[in-house]
C-alpha cells in the first residue's frame, strides 16, 4: 500500500482513478489544482504523484519540476496523465523527470498496472543470502559441496537494514563478510532466531560482529519456555561449553522477546507458531510489496496429529503466512517415503511443503534445511521429484534448493 497524491482539475478523470487506486489498497489524496497539489504533496509526500499537464494555477511541467528540485522528495515519483498526445509533451514530461505518461481517458486497469510498477521500480532492493542451509548438523565433505553443509543462516538486506535468520554454522561466514563490508563502520544487526535448536544457534559465539565495540545486535525471538531469551543465550556460552562468555561480547546486545509485530524502519517482521518439540517461530519480512517468508522446522500438523477439521484450519494459518511471498524459505527435510520413521521429529514432507506453497500463491520457493544424510546428488534427485510433482499438478512457482552462498534478489 502507497500514499498517492492525485493533481487533476478534471473532477470525472479524479475521481476514476482514485476510485481505482483506493480499491487496491493504496492511500488516495486528491487535489484539483497545480499550486495546492505541491502543497499537498510537500506536506504528505507521497510515493507517487500523478498529475495532469493543463491545470489552473500551476501546469503539471512546472508541478514536476518543483517535485524534482525538493530534495525532500527525492523518493517521490511522478507520473503524467494527460489529454495531450504530442510526442515533444511527452519527451519534455520525461525530461523532468516524469518516470511514466498516460494518455487521457486512462483505462483504470492500465492506470493500476502502471503505477504499480512505477512503486516497484522505487523500491530499495530486497537481497536474500543463504549462508547456511543445512538441517541439524553441518555436513562438510566433498559430498556436500554444492549445497554447502553450514547450519541454518539467512541474510535479508532490506535496503540499508541488516536481518539475520537464525544464527546456525553459517554466521560465522556472515560475520566475516559483514566485517570485510563495512571496514570498521559500525554494524546494526538484527537477528531473528527461530528457536534454540543448536543448528540454529551454534554459529553465535563465532559472529564477529558481536566482538567489536560500537556494533549493534538486537536478537529477536520467543522467551523460553522457563528461562528469558537472554539467559537461553548465556547459557549456550557457559564456561563449561565455551571459553567466551556473552557478558564478555563488546557489541550492544539487546534482547528482544516478541510479542507483536517488529518494525525496523519501513520493515515489518511478523511471527506464527510452528509445530516443533518445544517454542519455534517462522517469520514474514514485509518491505513496501516485497516480501520473504521463513518457515523452518515445522512438522505438518495432519500428517503428525491426524487429518482432521482442528489440525487443518492449524496448517492453513501457516499456509496463510506464507501468502503470495515473492520467496519462501521452507524446510521441507524428509520425502513422503522417509516420514514414517521420522514422525515426530518435528520436521516436514517436501511434497506437503509443495502443496502448501502452491494453495499460498508464492512467487517462489526454497527448500531448506536439508537433511545432514543427503549428498549432492540426492539434493538435486529432491529437486527434480518437485519438478515433476509441479508439473502433474499445474503449480506455477518456481522451486529450487537453497544453497549456502546463493544470492537471490527480489
Ligand atoms: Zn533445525
Ligand atoms: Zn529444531
Amino acid at each position: 500500500m502507497a500514499k498517492i497524491v492525485l493533481v487533476d482539475d478534471d473532477p470525472i478523470s479524479l475521481r476514476i482513478a482514485e476510485k481505482r487506486l483506493s480499491a487496491s489498497g493504496h492511500e488516495v489524496l486528491t487535489a484539483s489544482d497545480g499550486k495546492t497539489g505541491l502543497q499537498l504533496v510537500r506536506a504528505e509526500k507521497p510515493q507517487l504523484v500523478l498529475t495532469d499537464l493543463m491545470m489552473p494555477g500551476m501546469h503539471g511541467f512546472s508541478l514536476i519540476q518543483e517535485i524534482r528540485n525538493d530534495s525532500s522528495l527525492s523518493q517521490t515519483q511522478v507520473i503524467v496523465s494527460s489529454g495531450k498526445a504530442y510526442p515533444v509533451d511527452i519527451k519534455k514530461a520525461k525530461e523532468l523527470g516524469a518516470a511514466g505518461y498516460l494518455t487521457k481517458p486512462v483505462d483504470p486497469e492500465k492506470l493500476l498496472e502502471v503505477v504499480q510498477s512505477a512503486l516497484s521500480a522505487s523500491e530499495p532492493d530486497l537481497k536474500v543470502k543463504f549462508w547456511g542451509t543445512r538441517g541439524s548438523i553441518p555436513t562438510p565433505g566433498r559430498a556436500t559441496l554444492r549445497y554447502g553443509g553450514n547450519t541454518s543462516c539467512v541474510e535479508v538486506r532490506c535496503g540499508e537494514h541488516i536481518i539475520m535468520l537464525d544464527c546456525g554454522t553459517g554466521a560465522r561466514e556472515m560475520g566475516l563478510a559483514l566485517s570485510r563490508e563495512f571496514k570498521g563502520r559500525p554494524l546494526d544487526i538484527h537477528l531473528f532466531v527461530s528457536h534454540t535448536h543448536w543448528d540454529h544457534i551454534q554459529g553465535f559465539p563465532f559472529f564477529v560482529p558481536a566482538y567489536i565495540p560500537g556494533n549493534r545486535l538486537t536478537i529477536y525471538s520467543l522467551r523460553g519456555a522457563d528461562k528469558s531469551l537472554e539467559k537461553i543465550f548465556t547459557g549456550q556460552m557457559d564456561v563449561t561449553y565455551f571459553p567466551v562468555a556473552l557478558s564478555d561480547l563488546m557489541a550492544k546486545l539487546n534482547f528482544v522477546e516478541v510479542e507483536g509485530v517488529c518494525s525496523i524502519g519501513k520493515v515489518k517482521v511478523s511471527h506464527i507458531y510452528l509445530n516443533h518439540p518445544g517454542l519455534a517461530i517462522g517469520f514474514r519480512i514485509e518491505m513496501g510489496r516485497k516480501s520473504v517468508v521463513y518457515v523452518t522446522d515445522h512438522e505438518q500438523y495432519c500428517r503428525m496429529l491426524g487429518d482432521n477439521e482442528h489440525n487443518r484450519n492449524q496448517e492453513r494459518e501457516v499456509m496463510e503466512f506464507a501468502r503470495g511471498a515473492d520467496l519462501y524459505i521452507r524446510e521441507a527435510q524428509y520425502t513422503d517415503e522417509e516420514y514414517p520413521s521420522k514422525k515426530g521429529w518435528g520436521h516436514s514432507t517436501v511434497s506437503d511443503v509443495l502443496e502448501s506453497a502452491h494453495e499460498a500463491n508464492v512467487r517462489r520457493l526454497a527448500l531448506y534445511h536439508h537433511d545432514p544424510m543427503r549428498d549432492d546428488e540426492a539434493v538435486d534427485r529432491i529437486v527434480a521429484a518437485c519438478q515433476e510433482q509441479m508439473t502433474k499438478r499445474g503449480m506455477k512457482f518456481s522451486c529450487l534448493a537453497a544453497a549456502d552462498n546463493l544470492e537471490i534478489t527480489l
